[in-house]
């Protein structure tokens, strides 16, 4: 499958950075091996999705309320951001899951949500530093998986595995270590979802820069990358793009 980049802005983004997602709509390689994706905040969806209109870049929201609609002040619904132009919507991710208790049934009603409104749902999942000393992290994943993931619609779903202390720290996991979470994530994906498992993608996030992209992309089971910090620089986020073309589809 081709590979699938996005970039999570978090809580960074003015005006003035629509500038950075022009240049890197221009500067995406005419492969077809790669599909880049921005996640800016909410203030930004529509706008980038204008202004990238045609060049093949796709904007995604980084979380949504799991109604569709009612009284819930400053939240937005996965049906607001696919009608501002959004392709997808990340949801558990572990600034979610830490700063606003977001539990697995919480985001498993965002993922679910998601899907309705015809997004695809990028869940995240990824052990804390403590669970992988105590050596659960793959038993960490697999409850997160079980709680966070919807039946059904497998053909929308792409999972994040995203060790939490990995996260804007500069530190990753072996290449052995991503490798043993991927495939253990691609076997869930398989008794969940049959067949179907095997087509849906997994990304790898935490501190992916241009100079790690190639060998952590390289690894079997790794079908793209959740980008952060390395989001926010048209030049870094397309030396990842880059690496992602450069792999063999
Ligand atoms: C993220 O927050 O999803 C992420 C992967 O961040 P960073 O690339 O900065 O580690």
């Amino acid at each position: 499958m081709a590979k699938l980049i996005a970039g999570n802005w978090k809580m960074n983004g003015l005006t003035s950075s629509i500038e950075e997602a022009w240049a890197i709509a221009n500067g995406l390689p005419a492969n077809k091996n790669v599909q880049a994706m921005i996640c800016p905040p909410a203030t930004l969806v529509a706008r980038l999705v204008d202004a990238i209109d045609g060049t093949g870049l796709i904007v995604g929201g980084q979380d949504c309320h799991a109604d569709v609609s009612g009284a819930h002040t400053g939240d937005i619904s996965a049906q607001m951001l696919a009608d501002a132009g959004a392709m997808a919507t990340i949801v558990g991710h572990s600034e979610r899951r830490t700063n606003h208790g977001e539990d697995d049934a919480t985001v498993l009603a965002k993922a679910q949500a998601t899907l309705n409104a015809g997004l695809r749902a990028i869940v995240c999942v990824g052990e804390t530093e403590a669970e992988r000393d105590a050596g659960t992290a793959e038993s960490v994943v697999e409850r997160q998986l079980e709680g966070s993931v919807p039946q059904g619609n497998s053909g929308s779903l792409v999972i994040a595995y995203e060790p939490v202390w990995a996260i804007g720290t500069g530190r990753t996991p072996t290449t052995d270590d991503i490798a043993a979470m991927h495939h253990h994530i691609r076997s869930w994906l398989a008794g969940r979802f049959g067949a179907d498992g095997a087509g849906i993608a997994i990304l790898y996030g935490g501190s992916m820069k241009p100079g790690n992209a190639a060998e952590i992309l390289g690894i079997a089971d790794v079908d793209g990358g959740l980008v952060g910090g390395a989001s926010l620089k048209a030049a870094d986020f397309l030396g990842i793009i880059e690496a992602a073309a450069g792999q063999t589809a």
